[in-house]
């Protein structure tokens, strides 16, 4: 009978490693502290890229904690002009046959999407299951997409490129420059998405965020206070984070580690631009030029631009070396001091090493928080979707980072990339960052322990599942 049958938590996340993994973590919390469910992730690929990047991490989850079960959906076919919106939405029905399936052995307690995964709400709601909305990003830049209906309708004629200060409830005074593209712009291809996803948001039983009370106090405040969406209830707010990748066992094979294990404690500048960020040559150029003038020690992740068919990717030209990418001679010199990585290298792990003191970041949520929870001060490099938004609350609010400047067409030069480096590597203003970035990984532990406010959080939306 339904009584007898053991209880699960169907998650379902966009198949972006981002996603995936504070999802994942997510899953993880409730069972540390209600070992009762079972956790059961839906798992959609999307092209081998998303893929490479997940499949470790997957692996990793199956092999240490059998209570949290993948479960696969059928692959589609991504088609060459499908957004992941279309995508998604194309999986509904598979997302139905998958949980059918899941409820003959299970009674489904709730159900948690991400943002691009808000068509699945459609299905959920059919089949009656409680189902909250994840936002895998902070609460201030929720905020900016709780705000989406009310900025639209008010806009005469801010257009995106005009810098127009807005004042949304709960962030610092931000330009209109700094929302993703889509925000204000009709005519951007994700701005009804995005439009979609605010109005999903507010129609979920609830709102899960990956963040905590005390990192973001102003914005999470402005929406329990109803200030941030004019046309709707906001459902109750849950954070429960930092929800953050653990760091791997000592098994860690990159030579990265055994190199940073040798240099001297926080003297080390972490460059790493999140799944997604490329550079082109000139920036490229630009960052090893400043790097190299700063006469600090680095660990640099540099991604290689993939190309955009995956037909053109043919094994006759293979990627280009780094001796290829960076400027000539670069390796050579900076080689006492300096470690170049391609693609990837496991952040987490990097962030908790001693010797490192400083992180360049893309601003993506994960890594703020990953930085965060190591205490490691910031420099805020936003490349796309909503690290802008981020930026601006990392720097103003949370005041955890330096703010880098871009010249005026868009490149970052050598010149201010040296200089933030060595603003934050040994100036009294980093300094500063630097303790205070302690204070927020302290209070990161406050908040997941006994009486936290991530704990309490996690018991509320767990109590929300038994009031139905
Ligand atoms: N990441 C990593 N190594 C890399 C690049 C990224 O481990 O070389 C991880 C990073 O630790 C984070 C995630 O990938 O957990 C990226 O998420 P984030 O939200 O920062 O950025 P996104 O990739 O979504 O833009």
């Amino acid at each position: 009978s339904l009584e007898m049958m053991k209880k699960t938590i169907v998650i379902y996340p966009s198949p972006l490693v981002g996603h995936l993994i504070s999802m994942v973590e997510l899953g993880k919390l409730i069972l540390s502290h209600y070992p009762s469910y079972t956790i059961t992730i839906l798992i959609t690929t999307m092209n081998p890229k998303t893929t490479s990047q997940t499949t470790p991490y997957i692996n990793r989850i199956s092999n240490t904690t059998p209570s949290v079960v993948f479960h696969h959906l059928p692959t589609q076919e991504l088609e060459k002009s499908q957004t992941i919106f279309e995508y998604i939405h194309q999986n509904n029905p598979l997302v139905r046959d998958s949980l059918d399936f899941i409820s003959q052995s299970h009674k489904i307690c709730s159900f948690i999407f991400d943002m691009f995964c808000s068509a699945s709400l459609e299905v959920t709601n059919q089949l009656q299951i409680a189902s909250y909305f994840f936002n895998t990003s902070g609460v201030n830049a929720f905020t900016v997409l709780l705000h989406l209906p009310t900025l639209n309708n008010s806009r005469k004629s801010v257009e995106h490129d005009d810098d127009t200060h807005l004042e949304i409830p709960g962030l610092p005074p931000i330009l209109s420059t700094d929302l993703p593209s889509s925000s204000l712009n009709p005519k951007d291809a994700s701005h009804e998405p995005f439009m979609f996803i605010s109005k999903t948001a507010v129609q979920a039983k609830g709102i899960i965020v990956n963040s905590f009370d005390w990192l973001e106090s102003r914005a999470v405040k402005a929406i329990r206070g109803g200030l941030c969406n004019t046309n709707s209830v906001v459902p109750p707010l849950y954070p429960v984070g930092p929800l953050i990748a653990e760091p791997a066992a000592s098994d860690e094979t990159c030579e990265c580690f055994t190199w940073l294990d040798k240099q001297p404690r926080e003297s080390v500048v972490f460059l790493c631009f999140g799944s997604g960020g490329v550079f082109s040559r000139d920036q490229l150029n630009e960052i090893a030029v400043g790097l190299e003038r700063s006469g600090k020690r680095f660990l640099w992740v540099v991604r290689v631009a993939r190309p955009k068919d995956k037909n053109e990717q043919s094994l006759a030209s293979p990627e280009p070396s780094l001796d290829e990418l960076l400027p000539e001679g670069f390796l050579e010199r900076t080689r006492e001091r300096g470690l170049v990585v391609k693609n990837w290298a496991s952040q987490v792990d990097v962030l908790n090493r001693e010797s490192v003191g400083g992180f360049v970041t893309h601003c993506g949520w994960n890594s703020i928080l990953e930085s965060v929870c190591a205490g490691v001060p910031m420099i805020a490099w936003p490349l796309y979707a909503e690290q802008r938004v981020n930026r601006v609350a990392l720097v103003k609010e949370m005041k955890l980072s330096l703010w880098l400047n871009e010249s005026e067409n868009g490149v970052v030069t050598a010149a201010e990339f040296e200089e933030r480096v060595n603003t934050l590597m040994d100036s009294e203003e980093g300094m500063a960052l630097k303790e205070r970035v302690k204070v927020a990984r302290d209070e990161a532990k406050l908040a997941l322990g006994d009486g936290g406010s991530t704990r309490s959080a996690l018991t509320e939306l767990v109590e929300s599942w038994h009031h139905q």
